[in-house]
């Protein structure tokens, strides 16, 4: 007999399928720890998102106790909401109101008009999407 005894070769064929195990295995292992991070990063997504929806309802809802139902003093309208203590336009005219911080209701002077119209101009460069 010459060459590898049959022990040897099944000793062989042993070490061999004990390799490609231990490669599943790492490979297996691998493949979960990567699932793991996955999940790990789309649930700190997720974290991330519900805490930016809760802000933008927190500022929604302020907005709303904040605002008040304004009846255009020029046109009559009744669609506009309007902080308190800020100066908003009619949807309907354009004509700028100012409301106190008590509510009261009175049109803007140009000076007080070009101001809102102003600050309007930077929310809207902002990106910011919430009406006042
Ligand atoms: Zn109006």
């Amino acid at each position: 007999m010459f060459g590898i005894g049959l022990g040897s070769l099944v000793k062989i064929g042993f070490r061999v399928s004990d390799h490609i195990l231990k490669q599943q295995e790492i490979e297996r292992s691998r493949t979960a720890a990567e699932k793991a991070r996955l999940q790990a990063e789309a649930s700190r997504e997720k974290t991330i998102e519900e805490n930016s929806r809760y802000r933008r309802t927190q500022l929604e809802d302020q907005i709303a106790r904040d605002s008040v139902a304004v009846e255009c003093p020029n046109c009559g309208a009744t669609g506009n909401r309007i902080r308190r203590s800020s100066t908003g336009f009619c949807q309907f005219c354009g004509t700028a109101i100012q409301i106190s911080g008590k509510g009261d209701i009175c049109i803007a002077d140009p000076v007080e008009r070009e101001r809102a119209l102003a600050a309007e101009e930077l929310r809207r460069k902002n990106g910011e999407t919430v009406n006042v």
